[in-house]
């Protein structure tokens, strides 16, 4: 990270976007920083009943379609591939679903290509920088923490009114907040010291998706953590090793996200019939998540078996990921009430 000390001191302080963005480049092209020998763990490398029920949610949404013969199954941010593999393992259960499905996969990181080619050798897959180069066509699409990697900014309320923070190097070399005039455009009666937070880089993506889905038609299901409302509060955080360090700490060596703001991701989805944000663990349980797990566990010896109910617990469970995981679905408005919302629908 040298060369962005250089470039702070040379160009000058630059917003928290472009730190994180110019972060998240150099840690992604790493490669592998999943799992337990990595930094973080996520819902498809901890059971594959994660996959595999999204696998079954996107048949059911290809059928709402009306069965396309072709469609774009698009993934933003595979990581290792696992969801992929999964998603496709069940759907193919489906019949027409496989040879339908034309898969893209939108990563920037060409050590994670790598690794996704490696886990789903078998299929014939297209990668991209960004959504916008998927060719047109009726589309799924699935991303599961992905937009927490997007980079935000993020205001401060001081005595004079709104600032934004910006990221500088201090004489020791040492990277530091500092100030600048900037501000959010909204929320007034403010106290000082409160961070607003705000994603350009979200609402960019949600509103090329929601365009593409308006006019080509499909659905997206976008799985992050997060709140369902717009708050104050300062949510950028770094792990490594599975444990949290200071956002200055080893820039590029550890994963820097923060939370899902899902009523601007709402806000953005121009067009679309939006339906959530749903708690993860209530979502995978409409969806049959333990009949699922108990399936998988059928003939295992008993330590197979407590893995997998181990694996479902953690993904469902309140004070694991079942509360604080959210699942919101952007869809065509033609489409019918996709699986696991239905509940939500009003009276
Ligand atoms: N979905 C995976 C990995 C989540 S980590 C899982 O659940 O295990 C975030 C992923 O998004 C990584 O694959 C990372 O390389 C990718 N990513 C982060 N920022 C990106 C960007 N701006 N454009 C494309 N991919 C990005």
């Amino acid at each position: 990270m040298n060369e962005l000390i250089s470039r702070i001191r040379r160009d000058g302080a630059i917003s928290v976007a472009a730190y994180m963005d110019a972060v998240a480049t150099a840690y992604y092209a790493q490669g592998d920083v999943f799992g337990a020998r990595g930094d973080f763990i996520t819902a498809p490398e901890i059971s594959q009943t994660f996959g595999e029920l999204i696998g079954l949610w996107c048949a059911v949404v290809w059928q709402n379609m009306g069965a396309p013969a072709s469609f774009r199954l698009v993934e933003c941010g595979p990581g290792r591939g696992t969801l992929m593999a999964d998603l496709l393992r069940a759907a193919a259960r489906v019949p027409g679903f496989a040879k339908a499905a034309d898969i893209h996969l939108v990563e920037r990181s060409l050590a994670l290509r790598a690794r996704q080619r490696d886990t789903l050798k078998t299929q014939n897959i297209a990668w991209h920088d960004d959504i916008a180069t998927v060719p047109p066509g009726p589309v799924i699409l699935v991303a599961n923490e992905f937009l927490d990697a997007l980079p935000i900014r993020q205001f401060e309320m001081t005595d004079s009114g709104w600032m934004e923070r910006f990221v500088t190097v201090d004489e020791t070399g040492t990277l530091r907040f500092t100030l600048k005039a900037g501000t959010p455009g909204a929320a007034s009666g403010v106290e000082a010291g409160a961070v607003l937070e705000t994603s350009p880089a979200i609402t960019d993506f949600v509103s090329t998706l929601a365009a593409r889905i308006a006019s080509n038609g499909g659905a997206a299901l976008l799985i992050d953590y997060g709140h369902e409302k717009t708050a104050l509060g300062e949510t950028l955080q770094a792990v490594k090793k599975h444990r949290p360090c200071g956002v200055f700490e080893t820039p590029g060596e550890a994963d820097l996200t923060a939370h899902v703001d899902f009523a601007a991701v709402a806000a953005a989805a121009a067009g679309l019939k939006v339906y959530g944000p749903v708690a993860q663990g209530t979502w995978l349980a409409r969806l049959g998540i333990k009949l699922r797990g108990l399936q998988l566990s059928k003939g295992k010896p008993p330590a197979a078996v407590e893995t997998i109910a181990a694996g479902v617990r953690r993904l469902t469970a309140a004070d694991a990921m079942g509360a604080l995981f959210k699942v919101i679905a952007l869809a065509h408005p033609s489409l019918a009430t996709p699986d696991g919302f239905q509940q939500d629908a009003a009276p």
